[in-house]
């Protein structure tokens, strides 16, 4: 997860304070990102999380082994790479890996969203930038932990700007878009072909990217629904036996800002988007 903004007054909070309920609020209720100013812990800029999903029937069938374990020491994990020695002998090389956190197993997509998104939302509201991507390979996990993460934000944003009147001006914008053999195509505007450009201030647009305004889940629901049954790509098959290696990847965007027009005037936005190489990493 990436923040990219100058102007971003304070560093992600972690870990987040419990969900701000404002019906329930003290008199003066802080805002979720001043109880994170609170907590006075800043962390980086970028955070790097990894996700461990367990091993499937698959994987169990073929006897092969679990070579990720969550380290006592977190949050790190370690790698167990089968190894064997020039007499032929079979063992195994372990390497600690550190990151700025580790997600075990048995954590949930809720747990997942609060200890990835949900600080980045609050930053968006302090007027920076953020985005969040998933990286690995095909069948690691990133079409499971990112899919539900897009709508969980916006549930999150559209509670923000219905409970604080200073963000009465503010409204949330939904656009997504597909990258598919290295060329870009609207899915909220039937597939329509898109270009990206660089303005003058370095500034990568998508130009003629459809944005709709969302106000309630159902709108977004249906709309993240339609985009989903356009894609070209559907689940990429570890499961089938295939392998894609081309450059693909959707993007989802919400964007908190009081006009549309992402990129062109001041926007605040999250995309959400899965790479299931670097080429589209890099792509998006
Ligand atoms: P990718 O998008 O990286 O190719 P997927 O998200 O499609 O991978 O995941 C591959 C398979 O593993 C799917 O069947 C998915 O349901 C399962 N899976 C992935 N992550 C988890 C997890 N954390 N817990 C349980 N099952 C998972
Ligand atoms: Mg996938």
């Amino acid at each position: 997860a990436e923040v990219s903004d100058a102007e971003v007054q304070q560093q992600l909070p972690s870990p987040p304070p419990p969900t701000l309920e404002p019906q329930h609020a003290a008199p003066q209720p802080l805002i979720p990102w001043e109880m994170a100013e609170a907590s006075g812990k800043n962390v980086a800029r970028i955070r790097v999380i990894v996700r461990k999903r367990p091993i499937n029937k698959q994987e169990i069938q073929h006897k092969e082994n679990d070579i990720v374990t969550i380290a006592d020491d977190r949050p790190g994990l370690i790698i167990h790479e089968p190894k064997m020695k020039v007499d032929l002998t079979k063992y195994t090389e372990k390497h600690q890996l550190s990151f700025d956190d580790v997600l075990d197993q048995g954590v949930d997509n809720d747990q997942d969203y609060r200890s990835t998104v949900q600080p980045l939302v609050w930053t968006i509201f302090q007027q920076a930038k953020a985005t969040c991507f998933a990286y690995g390979q095909t069948g690691s996990g990133k079409t499971y932990t990112m899919t539900p993460l897009p709508k969980r934000a916006a549930e999150e944003m559209l509670n923000l700007l219905e409970s604080y009147p200073q963000f009465s001006e503010w409204g949330l914008w939904l656009s997504c878009f597909e990258i598919y053999g290295g060329k870009l195509f609207d899915l909220l505007n039937e597939r329509r072909k898109l270009v990206a450009r660089e303005d003058g201030s370095q500034n990568v647009c998508i130009v003629g990217l459809q944005e709709y305004r969302v106000t309630s889940m159902d709108r977004l629901t249906s709309l993240i629904d339609k985009a989903n049954s356009v894609r070209s790509t559907g689940s990429t098959g570890a499961n089938a036996g295939t392998f894609h290696v081309h450059a693909l990847g959707r993007e989802c965007r919400c964007s908190v800002c009081s006009k549309p027009g992402l990129y062109s005037r001041r926007f605040f936005t999250v995309p959400f988007n899965t790479a299931a190489n670097c080429q589209a990493a890099k792509a998006s």
